[in-house]
């Protein structure tokens, strides 16, 4: 008898625990289709758990599809709008280059300032110091290209040399007018060297200038990656001694402050329509600028040495 009882009793504890109180459940879960779902069938308990977890599954992948649907929306708009855009651009060239002038400072340094510059350019010993500070020191003068400039899209590894050809003898300040005028768009070097050793600095050589043909030029030479300098000549005129001085030593500050790897003659990198600079004593220049970068004396001194066949 004692074990029948036993057996009644213990079978009614194991239905008390199989069936969890709704009041319990109700706290473990405040989803309201769970709620929905308990009061309209509170039977079978361990069924509404997974009626309730599918629901729930369910809306959330439906609205996750709806988000996506969204996104992908907005994603077409805006490749529309960018299309649009791009083929305006391509029908209608734009106006201006990138950059009309690069800013430079021009409030002269101080004497002293000035003499320390200047003496370190002469000895090729100027790295150190940024083209404007060599105009500020009047080393350089600044006389602005205005348009014809951009934005580099590689780094500067060569160093271009030009001779402008004009027709007429002309200075160099006349040149660098007579690119201005053409528009926006033209052509032009970042230096120029006038007859009686003047140098012009045009741009800051952190940017791009039209020098070289960018389609026809060889051996890996752009204007993306070059500066250019202009030795003003016309005719049978020769170079004079004091524009040479100028050039080795600019040439020498170029190498020393954009890390040159190496100098060309505009002939050189464009030979099918190209011979400039013409005339140029290209032994004589590089023996000039190793004399100046082994820190021996100053350009002026090194062309005195060497045999210049330049007029005085
Ligand atoms: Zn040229």
């Amino acid at each position: 008898m004692e074990s029948r009882w036993l057996a009644i009793v213990s079978l009614l504890l194991l239905i008390n625990i199989a069936l969890p109180l709704p009041s319990h459940t109700a706290t473990l879960r405040t989803n309201k289709t769970f709620i929905h779902v308990q009061k309209r069938n509170p039977a079978k308990s361990p069924a509404k758990k997974v009626i309730t977890k599918k629901v729930v599954t369910k809306k959330v992948a439906t609205k996750k599809v709806v988000t996506k649907k969204v996104v992908t929306k907005r994603v077409t708009t805006r490749t529309v709008a960018s299309k649009k855009k791009t083929s305006k651009r391509l029908v209608q060239k734009p106006a201006k280059p990138n950059i009309w002038m690069t800013p430079i400072k021009s409030a002269p340094y101080s004497a002293a300032m000035r003499k320390r510059i200047i003496a370190s350019f002469k000895h090729g010993r100027a790295g150190k110091y940024s083209p404007e500070d060599l105009v500020r020191a009047k080393t350089f003068v600044h006389y602005p290209l205005k348009g014809g400039i951009r934005k580099r899209t590689g780094a500067i590894r060569y160093l271009v040399l030009h001779s402008t050809e004009t027709e007429r003898p002309a200075d160099a300040r006349r040149v660098v007018r007579s690119w201005n005028n053409i528009g926006p768009r033209h052509p032009g070097t970042q230096f120029l060297v006038d007859r009686d050793g003047t140098i012009l600095l045009t741009a800051d050589p952190n940017y791009a200038t039209v020098h070289v043909n960018d389609r026809t030029s060889q051996r890996g030479v752009t204007n993306d990656n070059s500066i250019g300098i202009e030795l003003v000549r016309s005719g049978k005129q020769k170079y004079t001694k004091k524009q040479l001085r100028s050039l080795v030593a600019l040439a020498e500050y170029i190498e020393d402050r954009f890390n040159i790897s190496r100098v060309y003659g505009h002939g050189e990198i464009q030979p099918s329509d190209r011979k400039d600079p013409v005339a140029f004593n290209w032994g004589q220049f590089t023996k000039n600028l190793a004399i100046i970068q082994r820190g021996q004396t100053d350009a002026e001194t090194a062309y005195n040495q060497t045999n210049d066949p330049a007029e005085g």
